[in-house]
């Protein structure tokens, strides 16, 4: 039941606000009382003349007995009429400078909306600008490392192909003084009489002219070559392409007909290119902006 006259009270607070037409009569009836009250201002309370007279001192309206009166007859009391086309003029001046405020207003507005869309294309602009420089130094240190490596691989197969070759040396080797080994070994077994008389030919057949081996130095891979400060090397050669300016030209102080060049070293007008140089030699119409402070991002 609570509920259900709850709605019955919205609709009635609905219908109690005034109808459209209701208030459109009540017009007439309140610009009629308006009237009234402005001619019943028009006379003089007290003297019940008419309000013709201007009291500068009191700033208000009086009549003419006012005038003559103890409170005012010291003061300036010029003609309402005269009073109010001055003080008119006095307003019509300060609504001009109303206006002329309000027309800079409306043109800071738009120059607000210009910004606002100029902020966007920058913002836009500066990113792309930003991942293209990036790109460079991903594309530089792609390089660097694919070199890097290029290098260290073939420096492997070298080394492996080096060890290989060694490695069929030694066996040949292997194989010939296992012979002889083995040749020393039968000949050791022959008789007293035949092993001296052929002792000269036995004793030069199984000497060893070969020298003791020795594992040769530079043999494996030089790591301290490809690894020792390698990122302090990547970066010195990384320097050594990257070019540092101590100035650049400052896009948000150049004139409309100017294009600033993507590294803001230059700028075109008219399609008249000139150099940063040129350009500070010119009337220098464009700012200039700091290079990078070291530390500043830091
Ligand atoms: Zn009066
Ligand atoms: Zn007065």
């Amino acid at each position: 039941m609570g509920k259900s006259s709850s709605r019955p009270d919205e609709v009635v607070l609905l219908s109690d606000l005034p109808p459209c037409d209701l208030e459109l009569n009540n017009v007439p009836e309140s610009l009629k009382e308006e009237a009234s009250r402005q001619t019943a201002a028009d006379i003089c309370e007290t003297h019940e003349e008419k309000l013709k007279l201007f009291c500068v001192d009191h700033q208000k309206p009086i009549c003419v007995i006012c005038r003559d009166s103890k409170d005012h007859k010291q003061h300036q009391c010029v003609p309402i009429n005269e009073a109010a086309t001055d003080s008119k003029n006095e307003l019509r001046m300060a609504l001009m400078n109303s206006k002329t405020k309000l027309s800079k207003l409306d043109e800071e507005k738009l120059t607000c909306d210009k910004m606002h869309t100029h902020i966007q294309k920058q913002a836009k602009q500066t990113e792309e600008h930003i991942k293209g420089e990036f790109k460079k130094l991903y594309r530089f240190l792609r390089a660097e490392e694919a070199a890097r490596i290029d290098g260290l691989r073939k420096e492997a197969e070298k080394k492996s192909q080096d060890m290989q070759i060694r490695r069929a040396s030694l066996i040949v080797q292997i194989s010939s003084l296992s012979k002889t080994v083995k040749a020393a070994e039968t000949d050791l077994e022959a008789a007293d009489l035949s092993f001296m008389t052929n002792y000269e030919a036995i004793k030069n057949r199984a000497q060893c002219t070969l020298p003791d081996p020795e594992t040769p130095s530079g043999a494996l891979i030089d790591e301290a070559k490809h690894r020792g400060n390698l990122l302090f090397h990547v970066w010195k050669k990384m320097k050594s392409i990257i070019q540092y300016t101590p100035f650049c030209l400052d896009p948000n102080t150049a004139k409309s007909n100017m294009i600033v060049s993507e590294d803001l070293m230059s700028w075109t007008i008219n399609n008249e290119k000139s150099d940063a140089l040129g350009m500070l030699m010119s009337l220098a119409p464009l700012g200039l902006a700091l290079g990078y402070i070291p530390g500043m991002y830091s």
